[in-house]
C-alpha cells in the first residue's frame, strides 16, 4: 500500500483580513513599562518570517522596577474586597470578549494557529477571568474546635503576595490568563514574562485588565530575551513570593533550584509525553476523531497532545488507515486563510527537529503512512504526518513532539497498554478510548497522569485542575484548586473559656 499524500500548503490571505490583523498589530501599546529607548527585538510572523512587531528588550534592572512597581500595588490591591476583584475581573471577561477579534489576530499572527482556533483560544482565555471572578467569593476560611477543648481554631487564606508568572508561546493568551486571573482574584500583583517569540498578546491582555479597572501597576509585562538574567534577579529578589512557570521541563528545574535556594513557592506546568490509548472494544469513529483533535489542536504543539498513540492490535489497522485518512484531509496553510486547519509551526527548528525524528522512526522499522517532510517555501510549515508501528526505541516515542506528527504504536493486553502509557519521565495528560466504562475508569486510576480524557481528545477546562505528575510538575491551574496556588494558609488559635 503506498503512502498517502499530504495537500499543498494555502498561502494566500485575503487582504482585507490581513490589514485587518496589520490594524490590530498597530495597535499593541509594544512597552508597558514605559522606561524610556532600549535595545530591542523582532517579532516574526511564523507563516511568513516577516518582522511583525518590534519590542523593548529589558533589562534586569527594568524587571526590578516592574517588580517595585507590582509589588506596590499589591500591598495596595491585597486589601480591596473580594468583590470588588470579582466586580473588575467580571468587567474584564466582557471586554475581553468584546475584543475577540483584535485578541485572535494577534494571536495567529505571532503564534500562527488559525484563526478559528485563536478564536477559541480568546474564549478559552477569557473563560478563566470568568471563572476566577466567580471563584473569588468562595468562602476561604474554615473553623475548628481543638480536640482537647480550650481553643478555637480559625483557618483563613491570605494573598501570597507579588508573584512571578512565566508563559510559553503555544497558548500566548490562555497561559497568561490562566495565571493573571487567579493571583489578581487572590489579591496578589504579578510581573509576567511573556515568551519572547509571543509577547504581544499578553501586552494587549495587560492593557484590557487595566480599562475594566485593574490598578495600573498590578500587572507589568516585562518584555525581553534575557530570560535567565530575569528569572535570577527576580527570584533572588525577597519581594517574589510565588513563581508560576509554564514551559519546559530544563527549565522549570533551572525555577525549582532558584525557588528552593530563596524558598519560594511554585507551581510548575511543564513538558508531556501524552499517550492515548485506544482498546479494541472501541466506537472507532469516535477514536479517530479524537486522536485527530488531540494530536492536532494547535498544530500539535500543545502540552498535552497525543504524542504516542498506542492501539490495541485487534483494531490497530482499521484505526491507523482511518486516522492517517483524516489527517491527510487537513488544510494546511497560514492561520488567516479560510479553511486552514494546521498553520505553520513555530520555529524552522521545530521543523528540522521533526525531519530528524520522522527520519530516525523509519530507520528503525515505522512505516510512514503519511507526509513525513517539510514544505518548501516561506514560512515554518512540515506536513500533517503518520507513523505506524513505532519502535519503542526509536526517538520519537521518547520525546516530546510538539508538532503535527503522530506516532502510532501497538499493544495486545491492557497490562502492557498501561504499562507502555506509564513507560515515560512524564505524566501530564493521556487518554482513554473504549465503550467500558469499568475499564475506562480501571485504566484511568492506573495511568500515572494528572488528567484523564476519556473518549474524548481534550482535557483542558477552567472548572478542572490541570496539571501533571512526576517530570510534568507542581501544583495545579485552574479550579478552585487554581486560587489556592495564590494563596498562604494562615490560622489563629483563639482562647477559649
Ligand atoms: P521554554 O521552557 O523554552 O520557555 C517557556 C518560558 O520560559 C518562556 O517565556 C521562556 O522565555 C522562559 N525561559 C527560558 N529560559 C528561562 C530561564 N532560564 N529562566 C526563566 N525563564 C526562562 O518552553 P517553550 O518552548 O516556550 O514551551 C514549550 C514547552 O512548554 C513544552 O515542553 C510544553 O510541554 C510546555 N508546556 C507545558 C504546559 C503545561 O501546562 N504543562 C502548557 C504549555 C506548554
Amino acid at each position: 500500500m503506498t503512502s498517502l499524500v499530504a495537500p499543498a500548503p494555502v498561502r494566500t490571505v485575503d487582504a482585507a483580513v490581513r490589514e485587518r490583523t496589520d490594524r490590530a498589530l498597530a495597535s499593541v501599546v509594544v512597552d508597558r513599562l514605559d522606561l524610556g529607548p532600549r535595545a530591542t527585538f523582532a517579532v516574526r510572523d511564523p507563516a511568513t518570517e516577516g518582522v511583525i512587531a518590534t519590542l523593548p528588550d529589558h533589562t534586569t534592572a527594568d524587571a526590578l522596577v516592574a517588580l517595585e512597581r507590582a509589588d506596590r500595588a499589591g500591598a495596595a490591591w491585597a486589601r480591596t474586597t473580594s468583590r470588588h476583584r470579582s466586580d473588575v475581573l467580571h468587567r474584564a471577561y466582557g471586554m475581553l470578549v468584546d475584543q475577540r477579534d483584535r485578541l485572535a489576530a494577534v494571536i495567529t499572527r505571532e503564534m500562527g494557529k488559525p484563526l478559528a482556533e485563536a478564536y477559541g483560544e480568546v474564549q478559552y482565555a477569557a473563560d478563566y477571568v470568568r471563572w476566577y471572578a466567580e471563584e473569588a467569593l468562595r468562602p476561604a476560611g474554615g473553623y475548628r474546635e481543638s480536640p482537647a477543648g480550650g481553643s478555637t481554631i480559625l483557618t483563613t487564606r491570605a494573598p501570597v503576595g507579588t508573584a512571578l508568572l512565566i508563559t510559553p508561546w503555544n497558548f500566548p493568551m490562555a497561559m497568561a490568563t490562566r495565571k493573571i486571573a487567579p493571583a489578581i482574584a487572590a489579591g496578589c500583583g504579578v510581573v509576567v514574562k511573556p515568551a519572547a517569540l509571543t509577547p504581544l498578546t499578553t501586552l494587549v491582555v495587560a492593557e484590557i485588565l487595566v480599562a475594566a479597572g485593574v490598578p495600573d501597576e498590578l500587572v507589568q509585562v516585562v518584555t525581553t530575551t534575557d530570560a535567565a538574567g530575569l528569572s535570577s534577579t527576580l527570584m533572588a529578589d525577597g519581594r517574589v513570593r510565588k513563581v508560576s512557570f509554564t514551559g519546559s521541563t530544563g527549565v522549570g528545574g533551572v525555577l525549582l533550584r532558584q525557588a528552593a535556594e530563596h524558598v519560594v513557592k511554585s507551581s510548575m506546568e511543564l513538558g508531556g509525553n501524552a499517550p492515548l490509548l485506544v482498546f479494541d472494544d472501541a466506537d472507532l469513529e469516535r477514536a479517530v476523531e479524537g486522536a485527530v483533535i488531540a494530536k492536532l489542536r494547535n498544530g500539535g504543539q500543545s502540552c498535552v497532545a497525543a504524542n504516542r498513540i498506542l492501539v490495541q492490535d485487534g483494531i490497530a489497522d482499521a484505526f491507523a488507515e482511518g486516522f492517517a485518512e483524516r489527517m491527510a484531509e487537513t488544510v494546511v496553510g497560514n492561520g488567516l486563510a479560510d479553511g486552514v486547519a494546521l498553520g505553520p509551526v513555530i520555529d524552522e527548528r521545530a521543523v528540522s527537529g521533526f525531519v530528524r525524528l520522522v527520519d530516525d522512526a523509519v530507520a528503525k522499522g515505522a512505516r510512514l503512512r503519511l507526509g513525513g517532510a517539510a514544505l518548501p517555501g516561506e514560512g515554518h510549515f512540515f506536513e500533517p504526518t503518520v507513523l505506524d508501528g513505532v519502535p519503542d526505541d526509536s526517538d520519537i516515542a521518547g520525546t516530546e513532539i510538539f508538532g503535527p506528527v503522530a506516532a502510532i504504536a501497538r499493544f495486545a493486553t491492557e497490562d502492557e497498554g498501561v504499562a507502555r502509557a506509564n513507560g515515560t519521565p512524564f505524566g501530564l495528560a493521556s487518554y482513554v478510548f473504549t465503550e467500558s466504562l469499568d475499564r475506562a475508569l480501571g485504566v484511568a486510576d492506573r495511568l500515572d497522569a494528572g488528567m484523564v480524557g476519556v473518549n474524548q481528545g481534550i482535557v483542558s477546562n477552567v472548572a478542572a485542575p490541570f496539571g501533571g505528575v512526576k517530570a510534568s510538575g507542581l501544583g495545579r491551574e485552574g479550579g478552585s484548586e487554581g486560587l489556592e496556588e495564590y494563596q498562604e494558609v494562615r490560622f489563629y488559635n483563639v482562647a477559649r473559656r
